[in-house]
C-alpha cells in the first residue's frame, strides 16, 4: 500500500498515512483536529523506518531484567491483593 504525504496547515505538521489507493483522502487533521489539510505529492517510496527495532529493545531489556519478585513482608498483605 502506498503512504501518502499530508501537512495540515492548521498545525504545520506533516504527516504519513498509509492507504489503500481506493480510500478517501484524509481531510483531517490527526493532531489538531484541524478541516485545514492538504495531500502532498510525495515522491518518495515506499521505506520501511526501522520496523521492529524497538521491539527487540524492549525484548531484550525485559529478558535481561530481574523481574519483580513480591515483598515477602506484603505478600500476606490484603491491600497488596487490589493494588493491581
Ligand atoms: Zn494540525
Amino acid at each position: 500500500m502506498p503512504i501518502y504525504e499530508y501537512r495540515c496547515n492548521g498545525c504545520g505538521k506533516e504527516f504519513e498515512v498509509i492507504q489503500k489507493f481506493s480510500d478517501k483522502p484524509i481531510k483531517k487533521c490527526e493532531h489538531c483536529s484541524s478541516n485545514d489539510v492538504e495531500k502532498l505529492i510525495s515522491q518518495s517510496s515506499f521505506v520501511l523506518k526501522g520496523t521492529g527495532w524497538h521491539q527487540t529493545d524492549y525484548a531484550k531489556k525485559d529478558s535481561s531484567a530481574p523481574k519483580q519478585a513480591p515483598s515477602p513482608a506484603c505478600a500476606g498483605c490484603p491491600s497488596s491483593k487490589g493494588g493491581h
